[in-house]
């Protein structure tokens, strides 16, 4: 993936995304209460550009990945492909939609059936809209030799290959009606380390050969690092912080994010045991029960830091003291410079960055992204 772009078209928007869902099952205090799991999301991929999507589980990015591709229906809200508008369309136009937009999952065991050989798996797609032909045996076998997998093997089952074989299968299979787009929902996740830098070097190579276009869903910033032109960080529904991945790492505005970094694994113990103590406040919150104002305050360093400097109205919110901003305003999602945007009443900057963002940065030192190596 190349460093810059210049300004390509986009090729899927949401804008102003939303999803409800009611909860069930009666024997919880939760039951019939409203989740927002995506509240008014609104960002663009552009053609050819790759879009890390980060935050912890619970935060709603795998809801958004499934409003990409309509498999999830937004409560409002729209959802434009290649500059259409495809919000409000009929299934079989929506089928029609999906061969420009297909899905890689986390668990491509789970999403293989095991009594049909990967062949006949790779095909499904072909047959599903009507595309088989004399010509889809030699599709398959394309598609097989261009994620590294044997043409030969495609009479085999998936419990004959491993981890990050069944995931070459699962990016086959999404290749396979040759896409403008696909949504990786935590593609390398569940693979050793050496395999997943595999797998995203093969997903950086089939991007540059074809020109898509990649929303990257990930729960760290460790992986999207390493293949992202920009990020959108999610917290409880909301985007929080969209920049240029470099611009991200060196200067990040949201407290949250700067939390994600301190969470990112390093080995020095004293540094993470000081990350711990200084940035991380507690588990994410509940979707049921999101928090007035800023929905991230119960766990933010830098409101406490805030308050505790003066010059601001404050209030006392249990045995914590913050700034009131922060308890009753809901911060908008703002440009902060070129295109980046921050949703925060107190973003860190360069010069009021605290002791708590300095260290964290420090201790990630961040190095030049280098290509990963086999
Ligand atoms: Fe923290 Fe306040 Fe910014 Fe929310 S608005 S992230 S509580 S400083």
């Amino acid at each position: 993936m190349s460093d810059t772009l210049s300004a390509p078209p986009p090729a899927l928007e949401l804008v102003d995304a939303t999803r409800v869902f009611t909860r069930r099952g009666g024997l919880f205090k939760s039951a019939g209460k409203a989740v927002r799991a995506v509240d008014g999301v609104s960002l663009t991929i552009r053609a050819g550009e790759t879009l890390g999507l980060v935050g912890e589980s619970g935060s709603g990015k795998s809801t958004l990945g499934r409003l990409a591709l309509r498999l999830v229906e937004p409560t409002s809200g729209r959802l434009l492909v290649d500059g259409r508008d495809v919000t409000g369309v009929s299934k079989a136009e929506m089928q029609a939609m999906r061969r420009d937009i297909q899905m890689v999952f986390q668990d491509p065991y789970g999403s293989l059936d095991p009594r049909v050989t990967i062949g006949q798996s790779i095909a499904e797609p072909l047959k599903v809209h009507g595309l088989w032909d004399s010509d889809g045996p030699q599709k398959v076998a394309g598609v097989m030799s261009l994620v590294g997998l044997d043409p030969s093997h495609a009479d085999r089952y998936p419990h004959q290959f491993s981890g990050g074989q069944r995931q070459r299968i699962g990016i086959a299979r999404a290749l396979t009606l040759d896409p403008k787009i696909l949504v990786l929902d935590e593609p390398v996740s569940a693979l050793d380390v050496s395999i997943q830098a595999q797998i995203i070097n093969l997903l950086q190579r089939i991007q540059r050969e074809r020109g898509l276009s990649y929303l990257f869903i990930a729960h760290d910033l460790a992986v999207v690092r390493h293949v992202s032109h920009r990020i959108a960080v999610m917290y409880l529904g909301k985007v929080v912080e969209m920049a240029e991945r470099d611009n991200l790492y060196r200067r990040p505005l949201h407290p949250y994010t700067v939390s994600l970094l301190a969470a990112v694994p390093i080995a020095d113990v004293r540094m993470r045991n000081r990350r711990r103590t200084s940035v991380t406040m507690g588990e994410i919150g509940s979707a049921t029960n999101v928090p007035p104002g800023c929905r991230f305050h119960p766990r933010c360093y830098r409101a406490r830091l805030v308050a505790a400097a003066g010059g601001v109205p404050t209030e006392r919110s249990g045995d914590a003291l913050l700034p009131r901003a922060c308890l009753i305003d809901q911060p908008a999602l703002k440009a902060c410079g070129g295109t980046d945007q921050v949703a925060c009443h107190f973003p860190e900057t360069p010069e009021t960055r605290s002791e708590v963002a300095t260290a964290v940065l420090q201790d990630i030192g961040y190095p030049p992204i280098r290509p990963i190596t086999l």
